[in-house]
């Protein structure tokens, strides 16, 4: 059983026709077929809750982190993964309502990048709130139904409720400073990678033309941003220049290198001067290629090659001739690599040296090997390509676990200037929002006369969860702490009143600068139910037959 999404974006469960074919045998079947389809339905909810549960304490700036060993008995703390995304799909969960959750949360993750702990919370808590529902005898139909009018006043509150967060291309300094939650220099390259890809007239983000690369050493401090690919090589000789300007580069997937004599057959040289000799053509010969590939020119007027990229080594003599003949070149550049480098610099991909003309030369502004922060390791960086707008984030930190870590959250910043370059409404964070709306839904669910009333209800009460567990998860009284906001919200007026985890002080969350894109906070609310919906109209779970032994 999967989750998909069809053209408008809405959720269905597709069951996998081989996975139709045997049902629960033995105690669990027996078990299983005894228990009515309802309260089987009631089963589903509350394992779902119970996956949910997990995520709970990870809510928020002040979440627990969590232990996850994966299956070869490697340990991460969830420290370096701690968004829900991510922890549910470590955590090995076995039944089958449990992985639409985890599915759920890797569709917020996809759609928006951010907010994946908080959709499978509030999921968890629709779903708790469900089987209560479902106790009393209320049809998982209407429960389903009531849940979905309470969504749409809620998204549609929220939307009254938002602010236009408004930043320039010239001021960006607002943008760094909402994503800048961890770390000031993290929010700056973030926002500076979506700017430099950014297509502005249709307000939208490539996202695959940031590429994000990392390298354990450092620290987090010598994360940079750079605006064209690197390379994890280095020039092959030392003595070759480092910093080119107006680059002309051949990529070869050919050896280049003075001819070598096949192994199978045998050499005889019978004196020093006839090796000499051999030696001195070999010379001549690959001085001869150098040149070749340095005279090539399309017009007279422009130079051939200055920069040979290579995908095989060059040994010692083959590098100092280069050296000599003022060849700089890269050697070992993997596959991968090289494509990227002939689309990014127009270049034509070179499998045999024979075939090595002007017009297969691609060309880049700048090539300069670079050492990263304070390490000695270098590489190669290669701007100014006239192919492409990509940039690279190429992250630094001193093991593994902070790599990844800091590659999750420039993810998450990255993704949040995206949208706000999207659709720049804002609501307040800090379970401002849900406050807001479970107040808003609950008003509108006393005007309804028929049962999903108590769905409506239910609904307000679900999105409370999101707050208490914020407190709850900052030390604070959970209950006590979020009926003292929810009554300042109604006595103010202002719905931008939220949970101070920080103890900053206040819970005002404009003034904390909490805040989260509209369209992440709805398309949660929307995945959330959508979800339970999907859960609520399941009435039988058909394993799969190989499971059953
Ligand atoms: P997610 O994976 O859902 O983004 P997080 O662990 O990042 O989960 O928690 C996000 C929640 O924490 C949101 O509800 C957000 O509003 C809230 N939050 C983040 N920072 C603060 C803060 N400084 N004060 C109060 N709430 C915060």
């Amino acid at each position: 059983m999967s989750l998909a999404f069809d053209e408008y974006g809405r959720p269905f469960i597709i069951i996998k026709e081989g996975e139709a074919k045997g049902r629960l045998k033995g105690l669990e079947a027996q078990k299983a077929n005894i228990l009515a389809a309802k309260a089987r339905r009631t089963l589903h909810a509350r394992r779902g809750a119970a996956v949910c549960n997990i995520l709970k304490t990870s809510l928020g700036p002040k979440g627990m982190d969590k232990m996850l060993q994966s299956p070869d008995g490697d340990m991460t703390s969830s420290g370096a993964v701690r968004v829900g995304a991510t922890i549910l799909e470590q955590m090995k969960v076995e039944h089958q309502i449990g992985k639409l959750l985890v599915e759920l949360s890797k569709s917020q993750d996809d759609e928006i990048g951010d907010g994946t702990t908080g959709v499978v919370v509030l999921a968890g808590a629709l779903l708790e709130k469900a089987e209560a529902l479902l106790d009393r005898g209320i049809h998982p139909m209407r429960v389903a139904e009531g849940f979905d009018r309470a969504c749409a006043i809620a998204v549609e509150h929220l939307a009254s409720i938002s602010d236009t967060f408004s930043y320039s291309l010239d001021n960006t300094e607002a943008l760094v400073e909402i994503v800048n939650r961890a770390h000031r220099k993290m929010g700056q390259i973030a926002v500076d990678a979506v700017m430099a890809v950014a297509d502005f007239e249709r307000k939208d983000v490539n996202l695959d033309l940031i590429k994000m690369d990392g390298k354990v050493g450092g620290s987090l401090e010598d994360t940079t941003l750079v605006r064209g690919i690197v390379i994890d090589k280095d020039m092959a000789h030392p003595q070759m220049p480092k910093d080119l300007k107006d680059v002309k580069l051949c990529v070869l997937t050919c050896p280049f290198e003075p001819p070598k004599p096949k192994t199978k057959h045998k050499l005889e040289l019978e004196s020093v001067a006839a090796f000499e000799e051999m030696q001195a053509k070999e010379k001549d010969y690959f001085t001869q290629m150098i040149r070749q590939a340095r005279a090539l020119s399309a017009t007279p007027r422009d130079a051939g090659a200055n920069l040979v990229i290579c995908q095989w080594g060059f040994d010692d003599e083959a590098n100092h001739l280069l050296m000599q003949n003022e060849l700089p070149a890269i050697r070992w550049v993997g596959g991968v690599e090289l494509e990227l480098i002939a689309i990014a610099t127009d270049a034509r991909i070179v499998p045999r040296f024979a075939e090595l003309t002007a017009d297969k030369l691609g060309s880049a502004g700048h090539v300069h090997e670079e050492a990263f922060g304070t390490t000695k390791d270098r590489m190669i960086v290669i701007e100014g390509c006239p192919n492409s707008r990509a940039v690279t984030v190429f992250c630094r930190g001193g093991n593994r676990m902070v790599l990844d870590e800091a590659k999750r959250s420039l993810h998450d910043a990255i993704c949040v200037v995206r949208n706000l370059i999207r659709d720049n409404r804002i609501v307040y964070g800090g379970g401002a929002s849900e406050i807001a709306c479970s107040l808003k839904v609950s008003e509108a669910a006393d005007q309804v006369g028929t049962i999903e009333q108590y769905a409506m209800r239910a609904f307000a009460d679900a999105l409370e969860q999101t707050p208490c567990a914020l407190a709850e998860n900052s030390g604070l009284q959970p209950i006590e702490t979020v009926a003292s906001v929810k009554a300042d919200q109604v006595s103010s007026g202002r719905s931008y009143l939220g949970i101070d985890c920080n103890q900053a002080g206040t819970n005002d969350m404009k003034e904390q600068k909490v805040f989260e894109t509209l369209i992440g906070k709805q398309q949660q609310l929307m995945l959330a139910t959508q979800v339970v919906r999907m859960i609520l109209k399941i009435d039988d779970v058909i394993e799969p037959a190989a499971f059953n032994g």
